[in-house]
């Protein structure tokens, strides 16, 4: 049974029989990060994979550490957080483009925690960041992101609590950049790696906090980036 994330029908898995026999053209669309057109079946209780053609495949992902770890995480995050079955074209138009940029070598850091970000917001669970979660007051210097909160906080509403940490002005409006740059805008975005890091790590950690796992290619993400 393998998973596939389509445009059509959002997340869909699938019996894939005869992968391995020579001339199977299936083989190919079931390579990691393949867009492909597939045909399917119906099976008794899943659909049966028939056919498939490809169409875009990534290679260069396979060949840099750095770059497969980014997309292994983005595909294994649209794995984890979609259901069977829900639609959602602007994530899979979404994902593709980052494939795509990953492919053509851009850093990945930003290209996760703005995907990370869109995804929270297509779940209904972005995190708040123009006025203070709490008073819904304007945010005025210094501000903390406050994971249980869901949001920033400002210096009044601030407490010193776990899952709680300082942004400076340069990291609001990096995140701000980051939710509202469409997302092949992206690379015209230029950040400080300590900034990029900040939001990365921030953007992850909403995500995993509101919904509650973490990913498996988390760990892997971090051995790569020497966390
Ligand atoms: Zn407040």
């Amino acid at each position: 049974v393998v998973t596939f994330y389509t445009r059509e029908f959002g997340k869909l898995e699938a019996v894939a029989s005869g992968i391995g026999k020579p001339g199977s053209s299936l083989t190919g669309a079931l390579e990691l990060f393949t867009l492909s057109k597939l045909f399917f079946a119906k099976g008794r209780e899943l659909e049966r994979l028939s056919q498939a053609q490809v169409i875009e495949g990534f290679p260069s992902l396979a060949g840099n550490l750095r770059s497969y770890a980014y997309a292994s995480w983005l595909v294994e995050l649209t794995a984890r957080a979609t259901e069977p079955g829900e639609a959602a074209p602007e994530l899979f138009d979404r994902l593709l483009t980052s494939l795509r940029l990953l492919a053509a070598g851009l850093d990945g850091a930003l290209l996760t925690a703005a995907f990370a970000l869109e995804l929270a917001e297509l779940l209904g669970v972005a995190p708040v960041l123009t006025e203070c979660t709490v008073c819904a007051g304007e945010l005025v210097g210094p501000a903390w992101y406050n994971a249980p909160a869901g949001g920033l906080v400002c210096a009044a509403c601030h407490r010193d609590e776990p899952e709680v940490w300082e942004l400076s002005a340069g990291h609001r409006a990096l995140l701000q950049g980051l939710r509202t740059l469409p997302v092949d805008r992206l690379p015209n975005l230029r950040a400080r790696p300590e900034e990029t890091a900040a939001v990365l790590g921030l953007a992850r950690r909403h995500l995993a906090y509101h919904l509650g796992f973490t990913l498996k290619s988390e760990a892997f993400l971090r051995q790569v980036e020497g966390d």
